[in-house]
């Protein structure tokens, strides 16, 4: 499955892959500028940069469609 995030001028395409969940959601990070990687601020682990990139494109498409919700429920909750 492919999915496309588009922010502005910004655009990803990307593919679905399975993911093997390790019960940390990373949701905490640092950015390391000498290594080029991420650090999980929760749990250790050292994230790629197509990883941390592939999470934004979930976060930004979660809320992309929040907020198309909520603007959804404001035009239609006018008379
Ligand atoms: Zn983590």
């Amino acid at each position: 499955m492919t999915n496309v995030v588009e922010l502005g001028e910004w655009k990803v395409k990307r593919h679905a892959v399975a993911r093997k969940p390790n019960g940390c959601k990373h949701l905490n990070m640092t950015m390391i500028h000498d290594g080029g990687y991420v650090l999980c601020d929760d749990c250790g682990a050292s994230l790629s940069a197509f990883f941390v990139l592939e999470m934004l494109c979930d976060r930004l498409m979660l809320e992309l469609h929040k907020a198309r919700q909520t603007q959804q429920n404001k035009n239609g909750a006018k008379p």
